[in-house]
């Protein structure tokens, strides 16, 4: 499977929209990855590492909440389980 996300296509949630995109700075990459490692999305981190900064490009609402800390959650899912009331 080709892995390869072009410009124009965010690098966090891969859906290529009219929405304005933001380049990393290799300082936003990093700050990204160490987001990737607390989330334990090996799947993110191994692809941001494995591009140069300057090739990404992220939405800027994905950047803020990937990186906001208070947003992080263990679950892939969190709106729609059982336990919700
Ligand atoms: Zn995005």
């Amino acid at each position: 499977m080709d892995t390869v996300i072009n410009i124009g296509r965010c690098a966090i949630c891969g859906i290529e929209s009219t929405e304005s995109l933001t380049r990393l700075t290799a300082k936003g990459l990093q700050t990204l990855v160490d987001a990737a490692v607390k989330d334990d999305d090996d799947t993110l981190k191994h692809y941001l590492l494995s591009q140069q900064s300057a090739s990404l490009s992220v939405h800027h609402s994905c950047r803020r909440q990937y990186t906001d800390t208070r947003n992080i959650s263990k679950l892939s899912s969190d709106d729609d389980g059982p336990s919700a009331k």
